[in-house]
C-alpha cells in the first residue's frame, strides 16, 4: 500500500468530491453507485505506487465520458498534466467504441486495439489507467450478462494481459488473465486448477525437503536468501499445455521455487550452489540478467532434476529485480527512473536501461507528434514490437510470432502435421509465396495436402528456430536423434 493512501491530499480529495457530484443518480450493473468503480481505480492505482496526478486522473477517468464535466473543468482545477490523462483514457474509450466486436476488430483490422491503445497513449500513464480500469471491470464482471462477459473476458485475454506482460506487471498480468480465462472457457479452468492442485499437493512434501536443502546450503555459503513457491497461473499453464501438445510432462515449471537474494553476484552464487546440489537439465539454463526479457524481466532459470526424480525450476533474482517483475513499469517507471530518463532526453547520460529504452522512444516520438513533427511510425512500431508481430487464423486465432517470420513459420506453430504438408498460403485472401515476410495483421491461410512432403529448399523459407527444428527433424529423422531435436525444441 502507498504511503499516500492514507494521507489523501487537497488535491485528491477535491476530485473524489468531484466525481461523486458528477457520476450521482448513475449505478453500475452490480447496483452499486457508479462512483465505487472510480473509486476502486484509484485504489488499484494507489496500491501500483502511481504518482498524484495518475491517481486524480483514476477518479476523473469516466467524467468526460459519462457525465456532463468537461476537460476543460477538469483543467481548470487540476492542471494540464491530469487533463491530459484523463483526455487519453477518453479518446481510448471512444476508439474502442467506434470499433466493432472484439471477434471482428482483431482478426480484421491492422490496427487492432493493443496497437491503438500504444499509438494514443502516448503517455505510459494512461496505459496504465486502463489497466487498472480493466482489472476493477473484471473483477466485478460476474454482474454482467454472460455473452457480454464472454466479450470483455476475451479482450481481456487477448489485449490487456499481453499490454500487462509489455510493461512487465507480472502480478496484474496473471490475475487478469486467470480471471478472464474463467469465464472464456469454464470448463477448462475448473480442470486445469484441478489439475495443478493435485500436483502442488502430490509435490508438497518432496518440494518441503527441497526447499530445505537449498536454504541449509544457502546458509553454509553466506548467502542471505528468501525462498518461496512460485505458483504457475492456469492460464499461462494452457497455453504451454497448448504449445506441447497437452502432454503435461513436457511442462517443466510446474513445479518452481523463486530464490531471493541481496545482489547480482549472489544470485550466481545461489545457481552454482543448486547445480552442486541437484543435475541441472541442459538447455535449460537461462540468464536473464546478463540478457534481460524485452520488457525488461530479469531473473536466472534454471530446472534441475532431484535426487527423488522430481524436476524443479528455480528462479532467482535480486529484490529490485523481483519488484519489477511483479509490479512493472507501474513500479519503477515514474519513480525511481523518471529522473534517469528526464537526464537521457536531456542529453546528460548516454545509456539508458534496456526495460527503459522502449518506454522513452514511445513517449520521444510523441512529444514529437504533439509538436506537430513528423515521426516514421514504421519504426516506432519495430521499436515496440521489434520482437512480435500479430497474425491470425482465417478463424481470428491470433497467433503471435518473431518479427521475420514467413509462412512456414506459421504453419509449423499452427502444428507440425501442417507444417510439413504445406502446398501454398494465402494472405489476407490472396494466393501468396512461402518466402513472403508476414506483416503485423495479416490473416494467414495454409494450404495443404497430404501428398506433400518436406523439402529441404524450405530451411531458407524459415525464420524461427522453432520451424527450422521441426523441419529438420522431418527431413533428416535418422540423422538427428529425437533426444536432440526435442531439446533444441525447448531451449529456442
Ligand atoms: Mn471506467
Amino acid at each position: 500500500m502507498s504511503p499516500r493512501a492514507d494521507a489523501e491530499s487537497d488535491r485528491l480529495k477535491k476530485a473524489i468530491t468531484m466525481a461523486k457530484k458528477a457520476h450521482s443518480g448513475q449505478f453500475r450493473k452490480t447496483g452499486e453507485p457508479y462512483i465505487v468503480h472510480p473509486l476502486a481505480v484509484k485504489k488499484i492505482l494507489e496500491e501500483w505506487g502511481m504518482d498524484e496526478d495518475t491517481v486524480i486522473a483514476g477518479v476523473l477517468h469516466d467524467t468526460v465520458e459519462d457525465t456532463d464535466l468537461t476537460l476543460e473543468d477538469i483543467r481548470n482545477e487540476f492542471g494540464n498534466s491530469v487533463a491530459f490523462l484523463v483526455d487519453g483514457v477518453t479518446k481510448l474509450s471512444t476508439a474502442r467504441r467506434g470499433m466493432r466486436d472484439i471477434d471482428t476488430y482483431l482478426p480484421s483490422t491492422k490496427d487492432n486495439f493493443l496497437r491503438l491503445m500504444i499509438a494514443l497513449g502516448d503517455d505510459i500513464r494512461v496505459l496504465i489507467i486502463k489497466l487498472a480500469d480493466r482489472l476493477h471491470n473484471i473483477r466485478t464482471l460476474s454482474a454482467l450478462p454472460p455473452e457480454k462477459q464472454k466479450k470483455i473476458a476475451k479482450e481481456t485475454l487477448e489485449v490487456f494481459a499481453p499490454l500487462a506482460d509489455r510493461l512487465n506487471m507480472g502480478r496484474l498480468r496473471v490475475e487478469m488473465a486467470d480471471l478472464a480465462f474463467k469465464y472464456v472457457d469454464p470448463r477448462r479452468f475448473e480442470e486445469l486448477e484441478t489439475l495443478i492442485e493435485k500436483r502442488n499437493k502430490s509435490a508438497e512434501q518432496s518440494l518441503k525437503k527441497i526447499k530445505q536443502e537449498v536454504m541449509e546450503a544457502l546458509k553454509r555459503e553466506k548467502i542471505t536468501a528468501e525462498v518461496s513457491g512460485r505458483v504457475k497461473s492456469v492460464y499461462s499453464l494452457h497455453r504451454k499445455l497448448a504449445k506441447h501438445n497437452q502432454n503435461i510432462n513436457e511442462i517443466y515449471d510446474l513445479t518452481a521455487l523463486r530464490i531471493i537474494v541481496d545482489d547480482i553476484t549472489d544470485c550466481y552464487l545461489a545457481l552454482g550452489i543448486i547445480h552442486s546440489l541437484y543435475m541441472p537439465m541442459n538447455g535449460r539454463i537461462k540468464d536473464y540478467i546478463a540478457m534481460p526479457k524485452q520488457n525488461g524481466y530479469q531473473s536466472l532459470h534454471t530446472t534441475v532434476i532431484t535426487k527423488d526424480k522430481h524436476i524443479v525450476e528455480f528462479q532467482i533474482r535480486t529484490k529490485e529485480m523481483h519488484e519489477y517483475a511483479e509490479r512493472g513499469l507501474a513500479a519503477s517507471f515514474y519513480y525511481n527512473e523518471q529522473k534517469v530518463t528526464e537526464n537521457y532526453k536531456q542529453g546528460k547520460i548516454k545509456h539508458l536501461p534496456t526495460n527503459l529504452l522502449w518506454i522513452t522512444e514511445l513517449q520521444m516520438a510523441a512529444a514529437k507528434l504533439r509538436e506537430g513533427k513528423k515521426i516514421d511510425l514504421k519504426k516506432l512500431k519495430l521499436n515496440l514490437f521489434a520482437d512480435k508481430i500479430f497474425v491470425y487464423t482465417p478463424k481470428g486465432d491470433i497467433i503471435d510470432l518473431p518479427n521475420g517470420a514467413m509462412p512456414l513459420d506459421f504453419a509449423y506453430r499452427l502444428h507440425s502435421e501442417i507444417g510439413d504438408h504445406v502446398v501454398g498460403v494465402k494472405i489476407n485472401g490472396k494466393m501468396s509465396n512461402l518466402n513472403k515476410k508476414l506483416e503485423q495483421g495479416d490473416i494467414v491461410e495454409i494450404l495443404t495436402s497430404k501428398n506433400q512432403t518436406p523439402k529441404q529448399s524450405w530451411l531458407e523459407k524459415i525464420f524461427t528456430s522453432h520451424a527450422r527444428t521441426k523441419l529438420m527433424h522431418a527431413l533428416r529423422p535418422s540423422t538427428i536423434s529425437e533426444e536432440s531435436t526435442r531439446r533444441k525444441h525447448r531451449t529456442k
